[in-house]
């Protein structure tokens, strides 16, 4: 018996607690997190007002039915509408739902209007989650092999490729979905001017844009939302990871015109939006403004990306560093194992993005102290592998 289902390539490491920036594993043993559960520990490690948040809705009540209204859930929305610019929300439990519910509305929108439309447009690289419909969005092959029959109406294009795009979009394109900086796919930042196209095409031949920000929301790229960088807005946004800053939470906000197109009955999900999870992301945004976080992304953000572009001389291995905010990738001439490996022995964590890409997303509340100590123990791994 395995018990647990081999779906990951785990790291050889059992971690039992964490407190900021930082996890010990079960002999006792420190790591700077760098990886932050993917983006998820916006807060860091056992913040304890998100603590004390939990504690208190868990007393009072875990889950309640969307059968009723549930005032946390509609604060949460208010608040989301009015930092994103969209109208409504619908709450799920992680980021492949989020999206799920994005291609579904978007499907449902143009139904209801009489359409035809419902193919969704996705960029190569882009990752969207391990559903049917999501793993089938992804612009990945990996992800999606051995799992056919896949559900029709995806259409594949190079990211920050206005031509490829233009070549695609039919009379039967619904939607682009986009991430405004793809994590998974090697922390490749879509361009301003090509983001503020496609807002463009979009309107002009009626079709939705759809932005996932499951890994670059909630201020990971020293914005609330990516998207806000680039002086656009998207009809359908998608939320997950740092919403929750630790518990399950997804999100998916559209326009009052699209929005109209779920009404009771159309979708759901049980656990959606329930009063812990929302408990969770109210205290993830109250801390996010109480602790000025934004300005500390970006800060960090700058010390992080100077400090790693500094030893681009020193170590050729190192081929471009790139990113926004706390979404770091350091893209090397070689694989990146080797690199995270040593990263891991000298007490630091960090992910991979790709084959040979470091990808570097401490929580938002990481400290100057903690970046220098990244940055030397990423020297010494360097110099190590040279
Ligand atoms: N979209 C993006 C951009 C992601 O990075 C991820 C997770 N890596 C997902 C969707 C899927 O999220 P989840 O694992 O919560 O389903």
């Amino acid at each position: 018996m395995n018990a647990v289902m081999n779906t990951y390539a785990r790291f050889p490491l059992t971690l039992v607690r964490g407190e900021g920036a930082r996890v010990w594993d079960d002999a006792g043993n420190c790591y700077l997190d760098f990886i932050s559960g993917i983006a998820v520990d916006t807060l860091g490690h056992a913040h304890p007002k998100m603590t004390e948040a939990l504690s208190a809705q868990a007393a009072t009540m875990l889950h309640c039915s969307n059968l009723f209204h549930i005032p946390k859930q509609k604060q949460l929305a208010e608040k989301l509408c009015r930092a994103s610019g969209l109208d409504a929300a619908f709450f799920c439990n992680s980021g492949a739902e989020a999206n799920e519910a994005a291609i579904k509305l978007a499907r449902k929108y143009f139904h209801d209007q009489g359409s035809t439309r419902r193919t969704v447009i996705t960029a190569t690289q882009s990752f969207h989650g391990r559903l049917l419909s999501t793993l089938t969005a992804t612009g990945q092959d990996k992800v999606k092999i051995g799992f056919d029959p896949l559900p029709a109406g995806f259409v594949h294009v190079p990211l920050n490729d206005l031509d490829a795009l233009k070549e695609v979009i039919s009379s039967q394109t619904a939607a682009i979905l986009l991430e405004p900086l793809q994590g998974e796919g090697g922390v490749n930042i879509a361009d301003a001017a090509y983001l503020q196209a496609v807002r463009k095409l979009c309107d002009e031949h009626g079709i939705l844009l759809m932005l996932d920000e499951v890994q670059t929301g909630i201020g990971r790229c020293g914005t609330m939302f990516a998207f806000e960088q680039a002086g656009i807005k998207p009809d359908i946004l998608t939320l997950a990871k740092g919403l929750g800053g630790g518990v399950p939470i997804g999100a998916m906000l559209a326009t009052d015109a699209a929005a109209a197109s779920f009404g009771p009955g159309t979708h759901g999900s049980t656990f959606g939006g329930n009063p812990l999870s929302c408990t969770a992301a109210l205290t993830v945004l109250d801390v996010l403004e109480e602790e000025s976080l934004l300005e500390n992304v970006n800060a960090r953000g700058e010390q992080l990306m100077q400090g790693l572009k500094a030893l681009q001389p020193r170590f050729p291995v190192i081929r471009e560093v790139r990113g926004q905010g706390l979404l770091i990738g350091v893209e090397l001439s070689v694989e990146s194992a080797p690199f995270i490996a040593g990263a891991r022995e000298r007490g630091l964590l960090v992910l991979a993005a790709g084959p040979n890409v470091l990808r570097l997303l401490p929580p938002l509340n990481v400290t100057e102290a903690e970046v220098d100590e990244a940055l030397v123990t990423l020297i010494t791994v360097m110099e190590n592998a040279q």
